[in-house]
């Protein structure tokens, strides 16, 4: 369904939505209505799904399991080079359907979602072949032990919204190179885009491989994670989200991949190349709406280059085009919901009442007619120079950004690790020695020196503390979708004498 304007270029459904579960592309009883944010009207309907579907769901991965399990790495790594050859041939059409869907500007769309996620595929069908176990030396030369890295079974990935084609290659890639099946639960807000790849891509996988399940969270989410048939599960999304799966996976004693917000503090030395540095504190919040885990979501920057950092930071903000996510000139798109939308004024309303000053971001917001339902906010740059406020350290997830000012490299780290956090963090220095201490001292998953946001497929991803535990995109991941099995093999014929032995 599609109540757009005819004057968009907003993307068009080929029909109503259904779920692919062992193959088959499958109807459901109930439906819910997908919104366009740019304009605030439905775009498309959903299939919501059913506890009897998540049955059938995790029943099809845990049949197909059995053969793909033991496919040779040969064939793994050719599915997913198809898979990947596919989505860079097909995938232009992607970036229309993610900014009508999430709000993501189409511009970035083409220039970062879409050849991401072939990057991640290829990447994951490089790097299996070196997925070996080891052979241990042991005291005694009559005994041979091996370790195999067996795939885990059926894997549950529940996505989140903002980043809904990556975040479905960080987890179904690594986890079908292992040799696992999985069953994707998209999030509410961004299931049309992972319904269209899974289409685009189904018949490269044997039936059941790859099964696709949505709904709302509290009820889809929850039957998938809950199920005793989950081998792992491997999560994107906020931590009370978190939270409420890992009481449902300990009941199972079902172990997890969490990858949490953040609260990514960048710190602005007083030797840094401030040109280079405004610019990536601006790409590092404005880039996704702000609606990016890894957001440079707090700059921390030295009292000496404090006040030209926020005048020309400031002046390319105010100038930033906020616009119909489909139209290719605008430069930030709506937030993905009203509510989220309401969520972020709400940061901004505890913000102001804690005394902490808008630079800019409080001006009115002009819109060409038709857009006057979408869900916008302008960029936001907020000034708290001893960094008290709790916004410095609670996720907006918004384009919000606050500055501080500080003293000294010591001072300037602890603030920055003052938060649950620990996702993403950085330094702008000229001086090597001062970029590696700190380096060194930031609690963080990810370190950027000199840039922000650069996630190159094989550098890990991950965080520490509320950020969650596990790492994505890199080799290491694939260890992540297997058990380790230890063989030990007797090549002598040595028993101890403790029995008469008839
Ligand atoms: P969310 O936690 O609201 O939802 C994520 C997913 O969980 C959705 O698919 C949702 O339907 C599902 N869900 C909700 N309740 C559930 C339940 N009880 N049981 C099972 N599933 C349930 O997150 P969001 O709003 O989609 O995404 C925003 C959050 O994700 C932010 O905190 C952001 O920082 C985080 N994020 C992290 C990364 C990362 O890699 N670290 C990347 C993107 C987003």
């Amino acid at each position: 369904m599609t109540t757009t304007t005819t004057s968009r270029a907003a993307y068009v459904p080929p029909g109503d939505y259904r779920q692919l579960i062992g193959g088959d592309w499958t109807a459901a009883a109930r439906t819910f209505e997908a919104v366009d944010p740019s304009v605030g009207r439905p775009w498309a309907t959903l299939p919501q799904g059913t506890e009897a579907d998540v049955e059938s769901a995790v029943a099809a991965a845990r049949r197909a399991f059995g053969a793909w399990g033991r496919t040779t790495p040969d064939k793994r790594q050719a599915a997913l080079l198809a898979i990947a050859d596919r989505f860079e041939r097909q995938g232009e059409r992607f970036a229309p359907l993610l900014a009508t869907e999430n709000g993501r500007p189409i511009r970035e769309a083409f220039m970062a979602d879409i050849p991401t996620v072939s990057a991640i595929f290829r990447f994951f069908a490089g790097v299996l072949h070196g997925l070996n176990g080891e052979q241990i030396p042991v005291a005694d030369p009559n005994t041979l032990v091996y370790t195999r890295c067996a795939p885990l079974g059926v894997i549950a990935a529940v996505l989140p919204w903002n980043s809904p084609l990556i975040t479905f290659a960080n987890k179904v890639a690594p986890a079908l190179a292992a040799g696992n099946t999985v069953v994707v639960k998209p999030s509410e807000y961004a299931s049309a885009s992972i319904l269209e790849f899974t289409r685009l891509i189904a018949d490269l996988l044997p039936d059941g491989v790859l099964n696709v399940i949505t709904g709302v969270g509290p009820e889809t989410g929850a039957a998938l994670v809950a199920h005793p048939d989950i081998a792992k599960i491997t999560f994107t999304g906020g931590p009370a989200t978190a939270r409420a799966i890992l009481g449902a996976a300990g009941r199972t004693l079902t172990p997890s991949l969490m990858e949490l917000g953040g609260k990514g503090a960048m710190i602005v030395a007083a030797d840094a190349d401030l040109e280079c540095a405004v610019s990536d504190a601006l790409l590092g919040i404005y880039l996704a709406n702000g609606e990016a885990c890894i957001a440079a979501s707090r700059l921390l920057v030295h009292e000496s280059v404090h006040d030209e950092f926020v005048q020309r930071f400031a002046e390319t903000a105010r100038g930033i085009r906020v616009g119909d996510a489909t139209d290719p000139a605008s430069e930030m798109g709506p937030l993905v919901s009203a509510r989220h939308r309401d969520v972020v004024r709400g940061h901004l309303d505890r913000a102001r009442a804690d005394g902490v000053r808008v630079i800019t971001g409080d001006e009115p917001l002009e819109l060409p007619p038709g857009l006057e339902g979408g869900y916008y906010q302008r960029p936001v740059l907020l000034a708290d120079p001893e960094g008290t406020a709790a916004i410095t350290r609670t996720e907006v997830f918004g384009p919000v950004t606050v500055v501080e000012r500080y003293r000294d490299d010591q001072e300037a780290v602890a603030r920055a690790n003052s938060t649950r956090y620990g996702l993403a963090a950085g330094v702008w220095t000229r001086d090597l020695r001062r970029a590696h201490l700190i380096a060194d001292q930031l609690e963080a998953g990810i370190i950027w020196i000199n840039r922000w946001f650069d996630l190159p497929p094989g550098m890990p991803m991950g965080g520490v503390g509320d950020s969650g535990f596990g790492r994505e995109l890199s080799a290491q991941t694939l260890r992540e979708y297997t058990a380790t099995k230890a063989v030990n093999i007797d090549l002598g014929r040595e028993r101890p004498a403790l029995w008469n032995l008839s």
